[in-house]
């Protein structure tokens, strides 16, 4: 049976799944799957802070082969804004003028769409592949994050489920389909800090102790600091100073406090752990004689890499091979489910193009969910 990649997104999009729990949308993935053969497990996660989720996981593996490809994905969506804005109906997936417009059309349901129906299309022809192919697919990536994609990988670990190889099917083209994959990502921790001096009238500096003069030394002595000069891959990492405050008592005024807001964006060559020890260190040395401070960081991921040698390598070949363009290796961009994933399998992400995500009139142009549908068979074919 082979599954029509255009009609299944034109299907998924008319779910309006926001965030959170969507059982109509993850239950048609399900019937979807459990035809091509799948095993389907829908998994519901509540708590920790956050509201209740619905996730699928679907597994065809009929050698229980230790190579297994998943496709990880979402099915929600944000929300569309005014209706009224839209030149068609978000929810209506009309086809116009070669383009499929819709909410979540290229965040992300066109990709899921593509990567069910190359499976169906690769298993009508290889009814027995020597490798396992699954689905990891949440109704939450695009808000808290909490019970999709990480909780759906730990239920795979307790139950002894494989995954040596997902592709993400986020969109990933900045402008046309074909340009661009994701190998990795950069860490990225924000990092405030407040240095208390001591308050004191500017005619007599010797009875004071500024706290404006250390954060500025501190931040140049942070901004100066060359953490690495890049990679193959990355560019070098980076620090930028978000923003500057003190208490503004006068002219007159040394004041008691200032404190600064900065985030560095790192490669592979570092940890959270060594750049906050390395911010740290610079505290330690720069504010003395009698100032204090107070530090205080989120780390919002660490940076990863996956080995360009083979899945990369695969993906990038079945890209030119389909579209004749050579994609850059990228590892640029924001945050995805990858970077959960990462710790578990070879991830390399590849949708379609970005363009129009999240905007008023999503859309994709039929010709390049084509295009994604076909790579994703090459990719399937050359595994
Ligand atoms: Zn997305």
């Amino acid at each position: 049976m082979k599954l029509d990649a255009i009609q299944l997104s034109q299907d998924l999009i008319r779910f309006q799944s926001y965030s959170g729990n969507h059982p109509q949308v993850i239950e048609f993935l399900v019937k979807t799957l459990t035809q091509l053969g799948f095993t389907c497990d829908i998994l519901e996660y509540d708590g920790d802070g956050s509201y209740k989720v619905n996730n699928l996981h679907a597994v065809f593996n009929p050698n229980n082969s230790e190579k297994i490809l998943y496709f990880a994905g979402h099915t929600d969506i944000v929300n569309e804004g005014d209706k009224a804005a839209w030149t068609h109906d978000p929810f209506a997936a009309k086809i116009v003028d070669g383009k499929l417009f819709g909410r979540g059309a290229v965040d992300m349901k066109c990709a899921i769409a593509c990567f069910a129906s190359a499976v169906s299309e690769f298993l009508a022809e290889n009814k027995n592949p020597d490798f396992g192919i699954g689905f990891l697919i949440t109704n939450d990536e695009e808000n808290d994050s909490i019970n999709g994609t990480k909780k759906v990988l730990n239920w795979m670990q307790k139950n002894n489920k494989k995954i040596s190889h997902c592709l993400v099917g986020e969109p990933t083209n900045p402008e046309v389909f074909g340009e661009m994959i994701k190998v990795g990502r950069r860490g990225s921790i924000g990092f405030s800090i407040k240095i208390i001096g001591k308050q004191g009238h500017v005619a007599y500096p010797q009875n004071a102790l500024n706290p404006i003069t250390i954060l500025i030394n501190l931040l140049k002595i942070l901004k100066d600091h060359k953490f690495d000069e890049g990679t193959k891959f990355f560019d070098a990492s980076n620090l930028e100073i978000t923003s500057m405050q003190s208490q503004n008592l006068g002219n007159n005024v040394i004041p008691n406090e200032a404190s600064a807001n900065f985030n560095i964006r790192f490669n592979d060559l570092h940890t959270s752990k060594s750049v906050v020890e390395l911010v740290e260190y610079a505290c330690k040395k720069t504010v003395g004689f009698g100032a204090t401070y107070e530090l205080t960081h989120r780390t919002s991921g660490e940076a990863f890499l996956s080995d360009p040698k083979f899945l990369a390598k695969l993906v990038a070949d079945s890209v030119e091979k389909i579209t004749g363009k050579k994609p850059e290796l990228s590892t640029t961009g924001g945050t995805s489910d990858a970077r959960f994933i990462k710790d578990f399998a070879e991830v390399v992400e590849i949708g379609l193009v970005n363009k129009t995500a999240h905007k008023i009139d999503e859309f994709s142009e039929v010709s390049e969910i084509e295009d994604l549908q076909k790579t994703y068979l090459e990719i399937l074919k050359n595994l």
